[in-house]
């Protein structure tokens, strides 16, 4: 769907006919205007340039419109974190006395935003189940104005049923944000699809190096992207220089790290699923995936970089796997160039009970990997021996 971005900023270089071929980093926090007709024009938008680098600079310019390319998006924010990005989406739509739907499997951040901030504001908050737009559709409220919901959740990797939902909230004048972070804009394109706002966790596969922390917030209406500029300048979400330096940098690999993990990942699935001691492999683009026909139709068929599965054993099988598991790193993020294990037991889903994890099937021996860019077979195969010393504990 959407291509490696190229690069197109070629910047002029003082005292120098040529030019670097590589946009160049720019920390500067201030900026110097001619005299204060200009100053006032750039404030009142006559003239292009910029001010202060909380309200904007070069290198968040450039990294959002290459992301807005990327969604068929304009005007996108770019945020210090992905949860400046949801944040921003929410109080950038709704106000006190409005409810707030939300999928009851959210990233836990956001989660956590909903149910125990957003009330303090008088936004009412609920959660629902995002593969069942009856459930959602029985969650709605009169003063429900902005719904909230991830394209593939984690670390269950469910597909949300996005066009039912989407078609469910036109019908009621009800906002619909997307957080897209797992599939990328490369698997799935939310505004496109008639999702009036998109977010990204851009710290993930975007990104993909794990050494920059930033969101993105994109709005196809222009009124409501107004406002989130503003409201992301005023509660200080600016994004680092570097950090969009970083990332764009990144991006211009995406399409390649994006194939790359997610072929891999598919025939992780495959591997997994036929290894003894593996309960289950949960990974949507394979037919035992229980929205597998979701994801055809909203994934384009494919299942991303992310795989999920259990092992038998409990605990004590668990630790034997991450112990055994060579190279790789134990460690709750993802999308980076390296392959990390997660064990949502005891990170993302520690502050559940036992029993509110079983419900949505997280055990000790559940496991959510993303997949990175190392060779396929030896991948495979680290996964199998630590797989194999695992379930002889
Ligand atoms: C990581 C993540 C976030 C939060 O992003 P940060 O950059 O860590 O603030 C939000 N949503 C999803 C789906 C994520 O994976």
């Amino acid at each position: 769907m959407s291509d490696t971005p190229s690069k197109p900023f070629r910047t002029p270089w003082p005292g120098s006919v040529s030019r670097p071929v590589v946009n160049p980093l720019q920390p500067s926090v201030v900026y110097a205007s001619g005299d204060p007709d200009e100053l006032d024009s750039q404030y009142e938008g006559g003239a292009k340039g910029y001010t202060y680098a909380r309200e904007g600079h070069p290198n968040a310019e450039v990294l959002g419109q290459m992301i807005d390319a990327m969604e068929g998006a304009s005007g996108g924010v770019v945020t210090g974190s992905g949860m400046g990005a949801v944040t921003v989406a929410l109080l950038g739509s709704a106000s006190a006395g409005d409810h707030v739907l939300g999928a009851d499997q959210l990233y836990g951040r956001s989660l956590r935003l909903m149910t125990e901030e957003l009330p303090r504001f008088g936004i009412a908050t609920s959660l629902a189940n995002p593969t069942d737009v009856v459930a959602f559709e029985a969650a709605i409220r009169p003063e429900t104005k902005l719904i909230l919901i991830e394209t593939v959740s984690n670390p269950t990797l469910r597909v949300a049923d996005v066009d039912g939902i989407i078609a469910l909230a036109k019908e009621r004048g009800i906002l619909v944000a997307i957080d897209n972070t797992f599939p990328t804009p490369r698997g799935c394109r939310p505004l496109s699809r008639g999702a009036d706002i998109v977010i990204h966790s851009v710290t993930k596969l975007m990104a993909g190096h794990s050494d920059a922390t930033l969101g993105y917030v994109a709005t196809r209406d222009p009124a409501l992207s107004a406002r989130f500029s503003t409201l992301a300048v005023s509660m200080g979400f600016t994004a680092s220089p570097f950090d969009c330096w970083l990332a764009e940098r990144g991006l211009y690999s995406f399409d390649l790290r994006y194939e790359r993990c997610t072929a891999t990942a598919a025939r992780l699935g495959d591997a997994l699923g036929v290894l003894p001691g593996v309960v289950r492999v949960l990974y949507p683009a394979r037919h035992d995936h229980p929205d597998h026909n979701r994801s055809a139709t909203l994934l384009g068929g494919e299942g991303g970089h992310m795989v999920s599965f259990e092992i038998e054993g409990g605990r004590e099988a668990a630790n034997a796997f991450v112990r055994n598991a060579e190279g790789l790193n134990f460690a709750p993020t993802l999308g980076d160039v390296a392959t990390t294990i997660s064990h949502p037991a005891t990170s993302s889903h520690r502050a559940l009970t036992p029993q509110a994890r079983a419900e949505i099937g997280i055990s000790e021996g559940f496991f959510r990997i993303s997949v990175g860019c190392e060779p396929a077979d030896a991948l495979i195969a680290t996964f199998e021996k630590a797989i194999r010393a695992a379930i002889a504990v």
